[in-house]
């Protein structure tokens, strides 16, 4: 490893506000490679994507990120003002052994999404073998991502490995019975994950405005709850697949409006009236759902059970969490929104394992392989 040039695609796509980094969550975990290889004398080049530049608005400049991850990995962090070209090139071929270069937003150039081949040779170029630990793009067959690894040996990253090996332990070998929470507002963009965990799980509890459409496909009232006729025969479909591993909430939190300080009521799932929308479950959803978490020995839980966002309606979210937390079981959280609630609703550090990627993990839920790890088993 000692002096040899190690490409990295990190996922440094943090939340900015003001030109600083709003949430390192993303920077902490990319960290330890990046320490590790420095450590052991690599040459270490990053690069990674930021937003969605129509051009090279600087505003998504990789930049002001260099500092946040000099910080995290405790070394001095360059950064080259291009990812490819003189800049990435002089400064690539300046850098040290030990020494850590952050590249400019891959993004700046189209050719990245495209998987454009002439400007994987060129990132290719900078390194002697390419590391992926960018989990949470891999579901992007992207040049800086899969498109390098035609040009150079590769290597999945740390963070990449604890990804997959909790996911892999979740999935592949689960200790039973296994429970799946799957909460969110569509259908339509999960009954992909719903029909690959179908197969796997003892039990499938499904809540958040998810359960209003399995309402409506039944025939039962909804009011205006947030439905998505597109989805009633999936939902059917899913419901028959299912049969007793289905759980749906039997109570719901219900307001006129998806607003705080509403009036509430409590309404039974199957008899919501006019004007009513379901935000959140109940306390008797809570218990049903409590008692199939009890004694589970692997749960998976994607998507809210209810508007987590807003204070009025998180508490079915909160008490859920809570009891997968407790449950005992290997428990794995995964989402972008649901990783968002379990961190304001303080259930931070109380599961075993919180996955950093949001639509790389729910594709790989649904049993998908991404090409950013396909390339690794290939290298
Ligand atoms: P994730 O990002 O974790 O995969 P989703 O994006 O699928 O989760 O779902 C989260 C969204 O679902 C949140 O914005 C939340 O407000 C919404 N949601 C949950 N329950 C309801 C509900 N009953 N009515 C309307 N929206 C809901
Ligand atoms: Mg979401």
């Amino acid at each position: 490893m000692a002096g040899k040039r190690v490409l990295v695609r990190e996922d440094l796509n943090v939340p900015m506000s003001k030109g600083a980094v709003a949430d390192d969550a993303r920077v902490r975990a990319a960290a330890p490679t990046l320490q590790h290889l420095a450590q052991r004398g690599a040459r270490v080049i990053v690069m990674s994507h930021l937003g969605r530049p129509q051009d090279r608005e600087p505003d998504l400049s990789l930049k002001p990120i260099a500092a946040d991850l000099a910080r995290r990995v405790g070394r001095e962090v360059q950064f080259a003002d291009d990812c490819v070209g003189e800049p990435a090139t002089s400064a690539a071929d300046r850098l040290q052994s030990g020494q850590v270069l952050l590249l400019e937003n891959v993004r700046y150039h189209k050719e990245d999404e495209a998987n454009d081949a002439g400007f994987a040779r060129r990132l290719a170029s900078l390194g002697d073998v390419y590391v992926n630990d960018a989990f949470a793009a891999s579901h992007r067959a992207h040049a800086s991502v899969v498109g390098v690894a035609a040009y150079l040996p590769a290597y999945a990253g740390e963070l990449m490995e604890t990804e997959l090996k909790a996911l892999r332990q979740a999935l592949d070998n689960p200790r039973r019975p296994m429970v799946a929470v799957v909460g969110g507002a569509k259908v339509s963009t999960k009954v992909g994950v719903l029909r690959n965990l179908l197969r796997k799980v003892d039990s499938l509890l499904i809540g958040g405005a998810m359960a209003n459409t399995f309402f409506k496909a039944r025939g039962w009232p909804t009011g205006s709850g947030l439905v998505e006729d597109i989805a009633l025969e999936e939902a059917n479909e899913v419901t028959a697949e299912a049969g007793e591993k289905l759980v749906l909430p039997v109570d719901l939190v219900c307001a006129r409006k998806m607003e705080s300080g509403e009036a509430l009521r409590l309404l039974d799932a199957d008899k919501v009236e006019p004007g009513w929308m379901a935000l959140d479950i109940g306390p008797r959803s809570v218990t049903l759902f409590t008692e199939k978490l009890r004694g589970a020995g692997t749960v998976i839980w994607n998507g809210p059970v209810g508007v987590a966002e807003i204070k009025d309606f998180s508490d079915g979210t909160r008490e859920v969490g809570e009891a997968i937390a407790r449950s005992g079981a290997y428990t794995l959280v995964g989402g972008g929104d649901t990783v968002a609630a379990i961190e304001s609703l303080g259930l931070n550090g109380r599961f075993s394992h919180v996955s950093t990627g949001g639509g790389a993990t729910l594709e790989y839920l649904e049993g998908k392989e991404l090409p950013g790890i396909a390339i690794l088993k290939e290298a």
